[in-house]
């Protein structure tokens, strides 16, 4: 199971890690499959360029992302007791990524991916943005085309008299009334 962010770049999964750090593509009922041959493990009855090495010797977990980022590994302690969530030490009998386990990593996986979502957020806007000046350049050139020559002129000098005018009539009106 994985994550997807939908750009193209960043696509994560929680992976189990082999005792020589090779980062799994999946697992089986026997084992987790890894890209390359060692010798070491059988070879996968599929993919030719994978090892399947059994779950006994998963060392531990972390993310992985199509980017390239890897998570902070998560290590596979022997005993219960020598567990410590806090700091990323489990304990788990089967050796596949544990479910808690899991939940952090994602949430990892999520917080590298935010620079990348925060750049598309500005991208949408500044397009937004963009797309809104030309709305207006195109609504200003409509108006304009509509408008005849001449009228604009006298429009912006305005055909109301100007605050100076008006208050003196206002004034010479009320010296009639008197
Ligand atoms: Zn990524």
């Amino acid at each position: 199971m994985g994550w997807d962010l939908g750009d193209g770049v960043h696509e994560g999964w929680a992976t189990c890690v082999s005792a020589d750090g090779r980062l799994s593509h999946g697992s089986s009922s026997v084992g987790v499959m890894v890209e390359g041959i060692t010798g070491a493990y059988p070879v996968h009855h599929l993919v030719p360029t994978w090892e399947v090495v059994p779950y006994a010797e998963v060392i531990g977990w972390r993310g992985g992302c199509a980017c390239g980022w890897q998570g902070q590994l998560w290590e596979r302690v022997p005993a219960l007791e020598l567990a410590e969530v806090g700091a990323r030490r489990v304990y788990d009998a089967r050796g596949d990524v544990p479910e808690r386990v899991e939940e952090d990593i994602e949430a990892e996986w999520a917080r590298h991916t935010e620079p990348a979502q925060a750049i598309s957020a500005v991208a949408a806007a500044v397009g937004a943005a963009r797309a809104a000046t030309r709305d207006l350049d195109e609504a200003v050139a409509a108006e304009s085309a509509t408008v005849p020559d001449g009228y604009g002129k006298k429009a912006t000098a305005g055909p109301w008299p100007s605050p100076q005018t008006s208050q003196r009539t206002h004034r010479s009106t009320a010296t009639v009334t008197r």
